[in-house]
């Protein structure tokens, strides 16, 4: 890409961040990462692979179609989809080998129509549980009790049974305790219904480091592999972000006292301003919310100025600076640091929108290393279109 404006993507700190929380868990307490949405913005691919590298025994992904990308670029470690997917693309997910979600008696109804029991694969599923979020998940005994048949059947395989917290990240844990006390009730309905399950499974990211006793047999970690987490509620562990975003002034001008900036004159200078242009706007993810944030240039803060439009974006400069000067948007420049979570709390939203929303436009560059020999391995793809039945 021509534009100087980048994503600067340390793959080091992902696999420190992974190592760190492993160092966390018991032994045999096994390590998801979830790398949906692009790797919450980080690059799909790189972060699996560095997952790979740290030591992750699974990946999570939301949607078939990113599932399939990863093992079309050589992903090897099992991949569980965290949505249920049509009913009709069974045999796409089989072909790729990934493990389903399920929340339902009927989805299995409609699944048959498209894999016979007879046939030969096997299909690993983890039943979604509703214990309080409302979102996705079986939450009565009488779903239980439909899905069960379903499940009893000889090409299923039940790899793993689970919930997700509503309030994980909140100081106050009643609502999570009484979540987790509903997940006990309803892991004992898997028991009497001689349900086997491979693994048990309940936390994210927030409740796998505030609560280690909520790991069971796995944890799915996302965000703090990426560097968030709620540092105020998990003050025993240092996580690195991995990701810092860049620019440059392509253009710097004297604005006069009392003269506008900007769409619809937002912005009128109070005093002679030195004013400076970044080449980044919203359709790059930098929202109209970013407005009255700041950024780094020459180690120092300096407000954003005008709205924020499509391509572009002032800032007022502490004093007169080059064209083509290094500016900070998430990041470190000398003492000063723009952090996610400054960001995140200005639009009244989390770190990982932030990281999520960075268009396709913005460069990723990485640094670290991505793979464990010094020679890129070239993998062959695992799967050929002939080799899925549709
Ligand atoms: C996204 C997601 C996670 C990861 O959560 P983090 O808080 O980012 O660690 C875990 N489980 C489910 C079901 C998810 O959808």
């Amino acid at each position: 890409m021509y534009r100087d404006t980048w994503a600067e993507i340390n793959l080091n700190h992902i696999r420190t961040n992974l190592s760190v929380i492993r160092q966390t868990l018991s032994a045999q307490v096994k390590l998801m990462a979830v790398v949906k949405a692009n790797g919450y913005g980080h690059g799909d691919v790189e972060t699996a692979r560095s997952a790979e590298l740290a030591g992750a025994d699974y990946l999570a992904v939301a949607y078939l179609d990113e599932a399939i990308h990863l093992r079309t670029k050589g992903i090897k470690l099992p991949i569980l989809i965290l949505t249920p997917i049509k009913p009709d693309d069974v045999q796409l997910a089989i072909a790729f080998d990934l493990m389903l979600t399920v929340t339902s008696a009927a989805w299995f109804e409609e699944m048959r129509v498209f894999k016979e029991e007879a046939y030969c694969s096997k299909l690993k599923v983890h039943v979604k549980m509703d214990t309080g979020l409302g979102r996705i998940g079986i939450k009565t005994k009488e779903e239980w009790d439909e899905i069960v048949p379903w499940l009893r059947a000889a090409d299923i395989v039940v790899d793993g049974f689970y919930t997700h917290f509503a309030t994980a990240g909140m100081a106050d844990t009643t609502y999570l305790d009484q979540q987790a006390q509903r997940f006990m009730t309803m892991m004992g309905w898997s028991e009497t219904s001689s349900i086997r399950v491979n693994h048990f499974h309940c936390a994210g990211s927030a409740a796998a480091l505030r609560f280690p006793h909520l790991a069971m047999d796995m944890v799915r970690i996302g965000a703090a592999m990426y560097g968030f987490y709620p540092q105020n509620l998990i003050s025993h562990l240092q996580l690195e972000p991995a990701l810092s975003l860049h620019s440059r002034l392509i253009q710097v001008k004297k604005l006069m006292k009392g003269e506008f900036l900007g769409y619809d004159n937002l912005y009128q200078a109070e005093a002679d301003e030195w004013i400076g242009t970044i080449p980044i706007g919203y359709a790059d993810g930098w929202s109209q919310r970013m407005q009255h944030t700041e950024l780094l240039i020459e180690g120092q803060r300096a407000p954003i100025v005008g709205k924020i439009c499509m391509d572009q974006l002032m800032v007022r400069l502490p004093e007169y600076c080059e064209e083509g000067t290094l500016v900070t948007l998430i990041g470190k420049q000398g003492d000063e640091e723009i952090t996610f979570n400054e960001l995140a709390a200005h639009i009244g939203s989390v770190s990982q929108e932030i990281s999520t929303s960075l268009t396709a436009r913005v460069a990723r560059e990485y640094t670290g290393k991505k793979e464990a020999g010094a020679k890129w391995v070239k993998q062959t793809l695992p799967f050929t279109s002939s080799s899925v039945k549709m």
